[in-house]
């Protein structure tokens, strides 16, 4: 299925330079979001996952989907400010500025498999941070899935020099 041509790309959003992946134009398309999300539970149908971690916002709408088609449970990383129980926070570097993510304390047990979800890996800063949060409360990555990956701006890169495989991330 040709899922860039349903991709809209939207120029100099939200600022000057930037050309923004819109994926309301493939998510609200039956059967490109059943074959985004067969694809990804195919990639990890035999690693055990036990929860899907999103990332806010559009690591939602994936990754909610995901988790129920994998069997597993869904988690929440959100941004500052929205989550109302204990959570622990990481803070990284944007193109202009900082910016943070939560996560529950208790939202995933020591051990457990995990597979992380966002739509777009650009940098990678955002997911690298997410893996941060994760990996604080001793849960382990299994791997990654990402609709889209501007492979120019090395976020693959950048999770490999973390430890993670180009393998098992799936974009
Ligand atoms: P990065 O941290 O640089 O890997 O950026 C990834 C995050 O920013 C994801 O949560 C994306 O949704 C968002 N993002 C970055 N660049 C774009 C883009 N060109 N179009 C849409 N979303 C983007």
């Amino acid at each position: 299925m040709d899922l860039k041509a349903l991709i809209r790309e939207i120029p100099d959003f939200p600022r000057p330079g930037v050309s923004f992946k819109d994926i309301t134009t493939v998510m609200r398309d039956p059967a490109a979001l059943a074959y985004i999300i067969r694809s990804m539970a195919r990639r990890f149908r035999d690693e055990r996952i036990e929860m899907v971690v999103g990332v806010e916002s559009r690591g939602f709408a994936l990754g909610s989907p995901l988790a129920y088609e994998l069997g597993a449970g869904f988690v929440l990383i959100r941004k500052p400010g929205k989550l109302p129980a204990d959570k622990i926070r990481v803070e990284y570097e944007l193109e202009y500025g900082m910016d943070a993510l939560e996560i529950h304390k208790d939202a995933l047990a020591p051990g457990q498999r995990v597979l992380m979800v966002d739509d777009l890996l650009a940098t990678g800063g955002t997911m690298g941070a997410a893996a941060r949060l994760v990996q604080q409360l001793g849960a382990q990555i299994v791997g990654f899935a990402f609709l889209i990956e501007l492979a120019y701006l090395g976020g693959r890169q950048r999770l490999e020099a973390m430890g993670f495989d180009s393998d098992r991330i799936l974009a």
